[in-house]
């Protein structure tokens, strides 16, 4: 398993560019051409992130709040953190005298959350994504929020075209942007990935509720042509028991399972939005990858989820935050692994989480040795299982600031509830006593009578 902390990844792209660049050096209003690239006839610079232009009193590129990080510093600073590294020399023991059984070292599937976080996209977590690499020449993604081209661009680098040209499928659980707005860009980049691989264009298969379809067509007539990039299976249509009597959506199933190497592709509506589905996916292998979208504790998810391997399931809230979660139509974290250990399975990893938790989410009790929690650019294998869990002491001493900081918050919130509740007390046993004095004075039981 590998954890890339998307804001280094971020820092040491942008550590090069600028003790690369030449940008400093020139002389005002000489900006410098791309070192790479087509040579353009009009001067060109690479933008940067906050990187200013000033017209007056002097024309001139200026730098100064362009974010450069050095990595060793990044690390050195992390090294200094009280208990992190006796936490992590005790993991390494701990692997040690564990280590992971031969039959679980398979290397596929091979699962890459590229996005974690839920909503809005923010420098640690982008929004929903996850690429499950079900063999060296298909995968499928979960998902497919804004920036999942980007975010598979920085996990992948240069193979990025590769894998564009392994994407067999992709499941959108529902239509909300974090959840479905990157598909366009996916499925135009795939395009290009394949004319330049040398592939042949084949649309792609696409699980969705149907409205997805009026999305599409909506920017196919408004703003560019996808719709030919697209097979579309109903989600509805993998519901058990579901009838398909549409031979062209029965071809796309079969092609689908083909596709995949999949025994079975099931949905089932969750307790979201309105055609919000979350899916189980059993390969022909004997393994069953579980995936639920968003939504509330589920026992349609929990059923056709029954002995999965391994289920993915959104945490967006932390214990105590129940009445903003059924607000939002949301788990929290214990409801998340209640639904885990419910289904019976083998190991839950949690996702989804709010922005609010954009570092690390707070860990409830009910954490065990079957839950992880995910990070963009995790990658995980069966055989990591076991390691998961092992790595919470030293992620909590690697952000121990701001579980501090989250704890402080939650106790004041937990304060004010209970002030709040005090205050409703008294202000009920003052509405009592009022009401009683009023029953006994002459003037009520007059308007009684
Ligand atoms: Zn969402
Ligand atoms: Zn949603």
């Amino acid at each position: 398993m590998r954890i890339v902390h998307q804001s280094t990844t971020f820092a040491a792209t942008r550590f090069k560019r600028s003790s690369t660049s030449s940008i400093q050096t020139s002389s005002p209003c000489s900006p410098v051409p791309r070192e790479e690239g087509p040579t353009l006839c009009v001067p060109t610079v690479q933008g940067e992130c906050l990187l200013k232009y000033q017209l007056r009193p002097r024309r001139e590129w200026q730098r100064d709040t362009v974010i450069t990080c050095n990595p060793d510093e990044f690390i050195a600073e992390a090294l200094e953190l009280t208990n992190f590294q006796e936490s992590v020399q005790e993991y390494r023991r701990n692997m040690q005298s564990s280590p992971v059984p031969a039959e679980k070292k398979s290397q596929y599937p091979e699962i890459i959350f590229l996005g974690t976080g839920s909503a809005i996209p923010m420098k640690i977590r982008n929004v929903s994504s996850t690429l499950v690499n079900l063999s060296p020449d298909k995968a499928l993604l979960l998902d497919c929020g804004e920036g999942t081209f980007g975010q598979l661009c920085r996990h992948y680098g240069d193979q990025v075209d590769r894998v564009l040209g392994t994407l067999a499928a992709v499941f959108v659980s529902h239509l909300h942007a974090d959840h479905h707005t990157g598909l366009l860009n996916i499925l135009l980049q795939r395009e290009r990935a394949l004319v330049s691989l040398g592939k042949p264009f084949h649309p792609l298969l696409v699980v969705a509720p149907t409205q997805l379809r009026a999305w599409l067509q909506q920017y196919h007539n408004q703003c560019q042509e996808v719709l030919h990039h697209v097979s579309m299976i109903p989600a509805k249509c993998l519901q058990k028991g579901a009838e398909v009597n549409n031979p062209t959506v029965e071809k796309l199933i079969r092609l689908l399972l083909k596709a995949c190497d999949l025994e079975e592709f099931q949905t089932c509506l969750v307790r979201h939005c309105k055609h919000a589905f979350g899916c189980a996916l059993v390969h022909t292998s004997g393994w069953k990858v579980v995936y639920s979208g968003d939504t509330m504790p589920c026992e349609a998810l929990v059923q056709m989820g029954k002995d999965a391997t391994l289920l993915i399931h959104e945490a967006t809230l932390e214990d105590g935050l129940e009445e903003e979660a059924v607000e939002k139509t949301h788990s929290t974290t214990s409801q998340a692994i209640g639904v885990g250990m419910r289904m019976n399975a083998e190991f839950i990893m949690l996702n989804h989480f709010s922005q609010r938790y954009a570092k690390i989410p707070l860990f409830s009790p009910d954490f065990n040795e079957k839950v992880g929690i995910a990070f963009d650019h995790m990658k995980v294998h069966f055989g990591d299982f076991p390691t998961i869990p092992k790595l919470i002491p030293p992620l909590k001493a690697l952000f121990a600031d701001d579980i501090e900081e989250m704890v402080e918050r939650r106790e004041k919130r937990e304060l004010r509830l209970v002030r709040a509740a005090l205050l409703s007390q008294d202000g009920e046993s003052q509405q009592k006593r009022a009401h009683t004095e009023e029953l006994q004075s002459p003037q009520s039981k007059k308007v009684r009578a």
